[in-house]
């Protein structure tokens, strides 16, 4: 191979928005048969709305609460904490992050942090577990469609509910429905709830040929590692903390630069430098030219 054609080639990578970290990771852009794609953030813009948020059975104050939540989140880089965050502000309720004590990320769950002297869980199902009593969930929190659902347990108590929605990104159906026509086939991995994973889905298009919810980071290894022994050389795009294993894991760890997380730039072996996931099929097709003309 040829120095000066990878050269060109990184080059030609870079400026149209794709930052390879070198030669072999640009031939092994080439060989991809499967792409697992992380939702938020990734398929999605990662720019959530507050849709709804309430107290349970008046157990808290709203504002109270929104302090609460607004102050421990404003300690989380998650796409969802900076919607929670601003919904507290769209109140007049401004967080004191300074006044959370004992702040811990709970990957593929939520966050906890103490604060007024209060021990709080904000995120998925997966905190009502984390309650010391049986959790009634509201009634009409069922068959919500399309959001996720949020709780916040206080002292061991639900005490708060919330649900929100994020968009897919302009481009997403069409670079999976790319990729498919280069004979590649694309999965979702996904933190979220099936029902937030059904929702993506159907806003694609039904273009994602597996979708796979509620993982942790070790379960988007696992099924990274799976797709590999399956269907041969891997590409995973992914944005957040979560995904940096999986990233890892992958043949080509792609990242998302702008918005995406140090950890998943740091772990990946390209980063896309605008948030256009029509640059996934591109790097492939141009990942397949040179590995003509530098073989
Ligand atoms: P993904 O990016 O794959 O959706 P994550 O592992 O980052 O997944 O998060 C999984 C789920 O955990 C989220 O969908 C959300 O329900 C919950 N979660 C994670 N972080 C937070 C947070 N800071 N606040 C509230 N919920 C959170
Ligand atoms: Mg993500």
């Amino acid at each position: 191979s040829t120095p000066v054609a990878t050269f060109c080639a990184l080059l030609t990578a870079a400026r149209m928005g794709v930052l390879v970290k070198g030669g072999d990771v640009l031939e092994s852009l080439g060989e991809i048969r499967a792409v697992a794609f992380d939702k938020t953030g990734t398929i999605t813009r990662g720019e959530f709305t507050v849709d709804m948020f309430d107290v349970v059975e008046q157990k808290v104050q709203m504002s109270h609460l929104l302090y609460w939540i607004s102050s421990i989140e404003s300690k989380s880089s998650h796409p969802m904490a900076a919607a929670l965050v601003e919904h507290a502000q769209s109140k007049s309720i401004q967080p004191k992050p300074e006044c959370v004590a004992e702040f811990r990320i709970l990957p593929g769950e939520g966050v906890y942090g103490e604060i007024d002297g209060k021990r709080i869980y904000v995120g998925n199902k997966r905190v009502l577990a984390r309650g010391s009593s049986c959790q009634t969930v509201p009634e009409r929190m069922n068959g919500l469609k399309g959001v996720s659902i949020g709780y916040v347990i206080c002292d061991g108590d639900l005490v708060g509910v919330f649900s929100l929605s994020d968009d897919c990104r302009t481009g997403a159906a069409e670079a999976i429905r790319e990729l498919a026509s280069m004979g590649i086939s694309s999965v979702l991995l996904t933190g979220d709830s099936a029902e937030a994973a059904v929702h993506a889905q159907e806003r694609l298009g039904g273009a994602l040929e597996e979708l796979h919810s509620e993982l942790f980071p070790e379960d988007k290894v696992r099924l990274v590692g799976a797709l590999k022994a399956r269907a041969g050389p891997t590409m995973m795009v992914g944005d957040g903390m979560n995904d940096a294993p999986a990233l890892a894991t992958a043949d080509v760890g792609v990242s998302m630069g702008i918005s995406g997380s140090a950890a998943a730039m740091e772990t990946s072996h390209a980063t896309l430098m605008s948030s256009d996931i029509l640059r996934v099929p591109e790097a492939v097709r141009l990942g397949r030219r040179a590995r003509r003309t530098i073989a």
